[in-house]
């Protein structure tokens, strides 16, 4: 899963970086460290609003842990040290936006299938720790269809002991529109049970990107189906503290994919919450990152 929205393009090398790239999120409002678990842009979705050009292929093929855990540990120096504001990319950035909010685990394709996950995660927490960062958040932005693999399901729990947040992905209501949006083999019904197991340990932030699909938004069947399939995951007990509604920011894989007005996705957010009555925030097709 590509950084905000699932799958912004943002560029993902800083200076000579192959795996960190910081990023300047007016959003979160400050930077946050992104990790790439997936260099080599394989992914086990095939999105048709992706945002991670694969017309091209990537030199880093592989994680390389040593490498990796080098390139974090500079770069939250140069974050927190202040020195990331001289370099031309981050002079501009205002003052309240100066200061480190997440490292997030996003990428060029899913984190979860990095087959070391729950390792990678250990060592980027004991980094964040010796570097006096308990209170900056791990963010895993993910797509949730590995969460019941144990590698996975240990990622996970070192996440939640070290002010972890897991945002996952869940943009439709029915297996057909699932397919069609998000074009994998894994059924639906696996997506569904894995977001409603890992919530029920801890809250979830749900990512919902809706969009135009040669020319149509999504029906309101759709959309009822989808609000029904949040409420059945907190009937069975899940926890959702936020579902963030984004449409297509940048370019697309597709070229039949095109954002909602911001008034459509407003209207879904509204729709979540008086159906769901779990929070919704809008993030509009122009937004900032
Ligand atoms: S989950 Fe979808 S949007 Fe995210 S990287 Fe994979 S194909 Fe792209």
């Amino acid at each position: 899963m590509s950084l905000v929205p699932l799958h912004t393009n943002h560029a993902r090398r800083f200076e000579d970086n192959r795996f960190v790239y910081p990023v300047l999120s007016r959003r979160s409002g400050g930077i946050s460290v992104g990790v790439n678990l997936n260099p080599d842009k394989v992914c086990n979705f095939d999105c048709i609003y992706c945002q991670v050009d694969r017309t091209t292929t990537s030199e880093t093929r592989f994680v390389e842990m040593g490498q990796l855990l080098a390139e974090l540990e500079d770069t939250l120096e140069l974050v927190t040290s202040g020195r990331i504001f001289e370099h031309e990319k981050f002079r501009d950035t205002p003052a309240e936006l100066r200061r480190l909010n997440d490292i997030a685990f996003s990428g060029d394709g899913e984190p979860t299938t990095y087959k070391n996950f729950d390792e990678i995660i250990a060592a980027c927490a004991d980094l964040k720790r010796r570097q006096r960062l308990g209170g900056v958040k791990m963010v895993l932005i993910t797509n949730a269809s590995m969460f019941h693999r144990p590698h996975v399901a240990r990622g996970l729990e070192i996440l939640d002991q070290n002010n972890g947040e897991i945002w996952a992905k869940l943009e439709a209501g029915t297996e057909e529109y699932f397919k069609l949006i998000d074009r994998t083999t894994i059924p639906f019904r696996q997506i569904l049970d894995n977001i409603t197991a890992a919530a029920r340990v801890r809250p979830l932030v749900i990512q919902a990107l809706f969009m135009r699909v040669n020319g149509q938004p999504p029906g309101q069947e759709e959309l009822q189906a989808f609000c029904d399939r949040l409420s059945e995951i907190r009937a069975a007990g899940g926890k959702l503290s936020l579902v963030q509604v984004y449409t297509v920011a940048r370019k697309p894989t597709e070229s039949y994919v095109a954002p909602l007005d911001d008034a459509e996705v407003d209207a879904i957010v509204r729709l979540v919450e008086q159906r769901t009555g779990i929070p919704a925030k809008a993030y509009y097709g122009a937004s900032q990152p």
